[in-house]
């Protein structure tokens, strides 16, 4: 089985994604992991992947494309498989249909967990997070008892740059922009199901159980 999982910064693919790796013993495969590690190990793809970066430029699809699958093969046997942050465009969606293809395999489902703009907007800028002990708090979710402050050690609680308003907008627009002609392509393909994600996490976790176990048996 595998199965791609599309969502939004803040939307809780990661908590989701785990239910699902552990329920269902599937294998997490992250194309930010898998980036990390090829540098890490400076392989060829990695090298590559390395030089476009420090130019500024995005790594090209084919090369994600041509990591991720080799990832893939070295997963062994019928263990069944989690995407997650791949593909990201169009362009990485149709090399990597080739080249399931190409082994006899193909993507069984894609979960498409939605949650609206400004829930997201108040999930991500309400984020706060001590920098003494790395305790994470919500001002409206997770409030610590003193306003601002560590519930252990005190310390004033801090904001990470990238999860201020302007920043957060525009990281979910560029989301949008991305994944929309990808949602659209695997709607078309009839394996697109979308997950209602702006509710308790343990709600969409039953959703998402209901919709795998139906794979399972379909
Ligand atoms: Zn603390």
């Amino acid at each position: 089985m595998i199965i791609i999982f599309l969502g939004p910064p803040g939307a809780g693919k990661g908590t989701q994604c785990k239910v699902l790796v552990d329920r269902y013993r599937l294998r997490h495969l992250s194309s930010g992991d898998c980036l990390r590690r090829e540098r890490e190990n400076d392989t060829d793809l990695g090298r590559r992947a390395q030089s476009f970066m420090d130019s500024g430029r995005l790594v090209p699809d084919e090369l994600i494309v041509s990591m991720m699958i080799k990832e893939m093969e070295n997963v062994n046997g019928k263990a069944g498989l989690v995407l997650d942050g791949f593909p990201r465009t169009l362009g990485q969606a149709r090399e990597l249909d080739k080249a399931l293809r190409q082994v006899g395999k193909k993507i069984d489902a894609v979960l498409n967990l939605q949650v609206d703009d400004k829930e997201l907007e108040q999930r991500i800028t309400g984020r706060r997070s001590c920098p003494a002990c790395g305790a994470a708090y919500h001002i409206t979710f997770n409030r610590p008892q003193k306003e601002g402050l560590c519930d252990s050690d005190g310390a004033a609680l801090v904001q990470r740059s990238d999860d201020t308003r302007g920043v957060v907008r525009q990281r979910i627009k560029t989301y949008h922009q991305q994944t929309a002609p990808l949602i659209a392509y695997y709607k078309q393909k009839n394996i697109l199901h979308q997950l209602d994600g702006n509710t308790e996490i343990e709600k969409v976790t039953a959703q998402m159980c209901r919709l795998v176990d139906q794979l399972a048996v379909d």
